[in-house]
C-alpha cells in the first residue's frame, strides 16, 4: 500500500530498485528527481530519458528559466502517486523512464551552448532512448531539434507558446528565444507544411507557412476543433511537441519571461494535450517556466503536468510495438 510504502521509502530516485511503477514515498521530502523517476547517467536499455536545461541567458525580457528544471522536478513529487489521469495506461508502469539530470555546460561560455546541448541530446538519442528536455529557455528549442532532425529528418513542429519565435535573425552566431524557430525552418529541421502554433497571440504577420491557431482560435472553437485542426496538418509525420510555458494566461502561469494575457487556461491545455494522442512524436520539451517569478509555484506545477502529459503522447503510439517489455 502507499502509505505503509511512503513510512519506510524514502530518496527513492536513487535508492529503487528497477525503473518502473509509481513511487511512494513523502511528497515534501526526499532527492528529487522528475516523477520521483531513478536519476542516473546509465541509458542502458531506456525507453525515455527526462533532461534538464538550465539555460536562460537568450531572453529578450525577465530571466530565471535556469532554475525552471529543478523547480519542475519538485513540483512533480506529488504526481508520482498516481497513475497519469485520462489516460487509461500509465507509461510510468510501461516503460524504462529515467531522469538523466541536467545538461552540464560552462555557463560563462554561451557561444558554446548550442553545440554542447545538441551533442547532450544525440547522445541521448544514440542510446536508443527519446528524449523529454525541461527548460530552461526556449532558445534551447533548436540545438534539440538539430539533434532529432539527425535522426528522423525534417519534423513536424507542434508548437504551444503565446508568440510564433520565428523573427527575422539572419546571424547565425545569435542565440534568441524569438528567433530559433525561424532557423530551424531555414536550416530544414522542421517542415513548415506540417508544423502548427498553438496559443499565439502576439503579432507576426510572416508566419513562414506554418499553420497559426492563435489563442483567439481556441478559444472560440475549443479544443476538441482544434485539435482536430493539428492533426490535419501534422498527419503521421515525425513530430516535435514544444510547450513553451506562456502559451498558458498569466493568470495559470504568471513564473514566466514574457508573460501575455488572453491566453490558454490550463484546462484547454489539458484537453488538447490529451487530444493529440495519436500523433507521432518523437521528441518533446517544456520551457519558460521561471521560479523567480512564480511565488506560489503554479507555474512549476503547471510545467510539472504538462511534462507528464509530454510523456503520455510519446508512449501512446508504442504501448503496441515496444513498450511491453523494452
Ligand atoms: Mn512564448
Ligand atoms: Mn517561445
Amino acid at each position: 500500500m502507499a502509505l505503509e510504502d511512503a513510512k519506510t521509502q524514502v530518496d527513492t530516485a536513487i535508492t529503487r530498485k528497477g525503473r518502473r511503477g509509481l513511487a511512494y514515498e513523502n511528497a515534501f521530502g526526499g532527492v528529487t528527481s522528475f516523477l520521483r523517476r531513478t536519476l542516473t547517467k546509465d541509458l542502458t536499455g531506456v525507453d525515455l530519458a527526462i533532461t534538464g536545461v538550465p539555460f536562460d541567458q537568450a531572453v529578450t525580457n525577465r530571466p530565471g528559466t535556469r532554475l525552471g528544471p529543478r523547480a519542475i522536478r519538485e513540483a512533480s513529487a506529488l504526481q508520482a502517486f498516481d497513475a497519469p489521469y485520462g489516460w487509461g495506461y500509465s507509461p510510468l508502469e510501461l516503460f524504462d523512464i529515467v531522469d538523466y539530470g541536467d545538461l552540464a555546460f560552462d555557463y560563462a561560455a554561451v557561444a558554446e551552448f548550442p553545440a554542447v546541448l545538441q551533442a547532450h541530446i544525440a547522445g541521448i538519442l544514440a542510446a536508443g532512448a527519446g528524449c523529454i528536455a525541461l527548460g530552461g529557455d526556449h532558445s534551447i528549442s533548436l540545438p534539440i531539434l538539430r539533434a532529432h532532425a539527425a535522426v528522423h529528418g525534417p519534423l513536424a513542429l507542434v508548437q504551444f507558446d503565446a508568440h510564433t519565435d520565428t523573427w527575422a535573425d539572419d546571424d547565425p552566431t545569435r542565440i534568441d528565444h524569438g528567433t530559433m524557430f525561424g532557423k530551424a525552418v531555414h536550416e530544414g529541421l522542421i517542415d513548415p507544411a506540417r508544423s502548427v502554433q498553438i496559443g499565439i497571440r502576439t503579432d507576426n504577420p510572416d508566419t513562414m507557412g506554418i499553420t497559426v491557431l492563435d489563442a483567439p482560435f481556441v478559444h472560440e472553437h475549443g479544443p476538441t476543433a482544434t485539435v482536430m485542426r493539428i492533426k490535419e496538418v501534422v498527419g503521421q509525420a515525425p513530430a516535435y511537441l514544444s510547450f513553451d510555458i506562456d502559451a498558458l494566461d498569466p493568470a495559470f502561469a504568471p513564473g514566466t519571461g514574457t508573460p501575455v494575457w488572453g491566453g490558454l487556461s490550463s484546462a484547454q491545455a489539458a484537453a488538447m494535450l490529451r487530444g493529440l494522442r495519436g500523433l507521432n512524436i518523437v521528441g518533446a520539451d517544456v520551457v519558460e517556466v521561471s521560479p523567480p517569478f512564480d511565488p506560489t509555484g503554479i507555474t512549476a506545477i503547471a510545467g510539472a503536468h504538462v511534462a507528464m502529459e509530454l510523456i503520455c503522447l510519446w508512449g501512446w503510439n508504442k504501448r503496441e510495438q515496444d513498450g511491453a517489455d523494452t
